[in-house]
């Protein structure tokens, strides 16, 4: 599962676990983005914002409590942007033997299409995508026909609960002086209150 995960939040959590229940996962590998070229300058690491390391550090903690979870760092210790299909063909190397998924929400599943090297995304990996309330299963069945058709992608399309949670609205909230408890792990939050993230 990748994600910027600034911070990570019960919805990773849940949608990973989730996806390790439903697919009988042997464990989910949670894998921080190094600089994302998707994001803004603003994210990657200036100001009251976590850099990757401190995101990595922030992923791991909220995982320590699952020993099914763990946190790769791959991303994070690439030189510059950093592309899906470099990382899923990485681990195809790596672990030969392995066969991998790659979790995403909802929105993903519409976007993918346009990230670096689609073909090679889904070569490398099958899809995992959460189909939530606010993306009707219609749709995303017929996206992921589309996507099976054009690049004979292999997607399993994923039932997941209207979990209204985003980093976006947890680093909103820092910043307006709101509390963010059961949002993300209790120690997630020590550490945010400790460095003072998404304060400005
Ligand atoms: P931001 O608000 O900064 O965009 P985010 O909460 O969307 O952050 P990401 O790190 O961008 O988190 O997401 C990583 C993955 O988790 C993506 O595949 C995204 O679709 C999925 N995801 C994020 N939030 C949820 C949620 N509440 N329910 C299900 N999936 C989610
Ligand atoms: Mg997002």
């Amino acid at each position: 599962m990748g994600g910027t995960f600034n911070p990570i939040h019960l919805g990773h959590l849940m949608l990973a676990e989730c996806a390790r229940e439903e697919l009988l996962l042997e464990e989910v590998w949670f894998i921080p983005t190094g600089c994302s070229y998707m994001k803004t300058e603003r994210q990657n690491g200036t100001g009251a914002m976590p850099s990757p390391r401190q995101r990595l550090e922030m992923t791991e903690l909220a995982l320590k409590s699952n020993k099914r979870f763990c946190c790769l760092d791959i991303e994070i210790n690439r030189e510059g942007s950093t592309y899906s299909y470099e990382t899923l063909e990485e681990l195809g190397r790596l672990y030969p033997g392995h066969r991998f998924y790659f979790i995403l929400g909802a929105d993903c599943l519409y976007t993918i299409d346009s990230w670096r090297e689609p073909a090679r995304i889904f070569a490398a990996c099958d899809i995992v995508a959460a189909v939530r309330g606010d993306s009707p299963l219609e749709e995303m069945e017929a996206e992921a026909a589309r996507l099976r058709e054009k690049y004979g992608a292999r997607i399993t399309l994923l039932p997941f609960r209207n979990l209204e949670i985003s980093s976006t609205e947890i680093r909103e909230r820092v910043r307006n002086g709101k509390g963010i408890r059961y949002m993300t792990p209790e120690n997630v939050i020590a550490y945010i209150e400790e460095k003072g993230f998404y304060c400005e």
